[in-house]
């Protein structure tokens, strides 16, 4: 009886500190589960991923495309007319890809022009395309890396295999670029997927690079609705940029400025939105609505085509998948 009441007595001793220790636990269990919870979490998990696809996508690599700069030197490569033969060759190879991801594969392009952009579009359009008439203009400024301007030609020939690269559906009621950028900008990242796992390198640069860049969107909007724009410039400052690339920033910020609400919009919804709502669900398993009607031999099956993202998580590999699609 005494010893219980001893042993009791060190219990009550000792309560202040156990009370303490539970606190603390308590209080770091509490806060994890409030970082996990909150847009933290995602903030830590895509600046990891933007800088370790940065690191696979390796340096840019300069690209000479000869083109001619004058109406009357337009040539005819395969069917599609172009004043730059090599793009026309790059869109034959990319647009059977089209077939086998299933976004469509029947539509090649009417004709491919390089050449300068005018006015502010010349600084921040790297390609665009009327979808129907199945033109394609690339912007030349853009020639100072080859996977870059690969993104841009596959981009805008996914545009054209109609759908919803092209088209929203009857009674959607929001903004059209919004609806046709997203899914274009999600399937550009799985057909070069996959043709980097068909053998072309620079295909694979195109992969990480995107992935990158859609990373660093996600963590450029979060933090710039939480005001913290400065630490991402400051983080990109410090690990992403060469001086080149630094300096560029620094303009584009000064042009930028003033107009802080509107580049905000620009990267919630031609970044981080298809990041979130299409490229990560179609790695963790979903499948993408081409909108795209299936034709076979010739002859229209009727139902619409949807993306699955195999290669995208051949590329990520087992691991990466999966702690990726814990992290979501
Ligand atoms: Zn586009």
């Amino acid at each position: 009886m005494k010893r219980l009441l001893s042993k009791a007595l060190v219990a009550v001793k000792h309560l202040p500190a156990l009370i303490i220790v539970l606190g603390v636990a308590a209080g770091l269990l509490l806060g994890l589960r409030a970082f996990w919870l909150s847009d933290a979490r995602i903030v830590l998990r895509d600046t990891a991923i933007a800088m370790i696809a940065d690191r696979l996508a390796g340096e840019g690599v300069p690209i000479d495309v000869p083109h001619s700069t004058n109406d009357d030197q337009i040539f005819l490569v395969y069917n599609t007319f172009t004043n730059a033969p090599l793009l026309a060759e790059w869109a034959y190879q990319i647009v059977p890809f089209f077939a086998t991801e299933h976004v469509g594969g029947r539509i090649y392009p009417e004709v491919i022009i390089l050449a300068p952009f005018v006015m502010e579009r010349s600084f921040v359009v790297a390609g665009n395309t009327d979808c129907e008439g199945r033109r394609v203009n690339v912007n030349d400024r853009f020639l100072d890396d080859q996977a870059d301007l690969l993104t841009t030609l596959t981009h805008e020939l996914i545009h054209d295999q109609m759908g919803n690269f092209c088209t929203p559906p009857d009674g959607y009621s929001g903004d059209r670029s919004v609806w046709v950028e997203s899914h274009t900008t999600t399937a550009t990242v799985e057909v070069t997927a996959a043709m980097c796992r068909y053998g072309n390198q620079i295909a694979c640069q195109s992969f990480w690079q995107q992935i990158s860049q859609l990373a660093r969107r996600s963590v450029q909007a979060k933090l710039g609705r939480a005001h913290l724009s400065w630490l991402y410039q400051f983080w990109m400052g410090v690990t992403m940029r060469d001086h080149l690339e630094d300096v560029r920033a620094e303009k584009m910020v000064r042009f930028w400025a003033g107009n802080q609400d509107e580049l905000q919009g620009i990267v919630e919804r031609y970044g981080e939105l298809p990041w979130e709502t299409m490229v990560s669900p179609g790695i963790c398993g979903e499948v993408l609505n081409t909108g795209v009607i299936q034709w076979s031999r010739g002859f229209l099956v009727g139902h619409i085509l949807g993306m699955p993202f195999d290669d995208s998580r051949a590329m990520f590999g087992r691991l990466g998948t999966a702690l990726f699609c814990v992290t979501r």
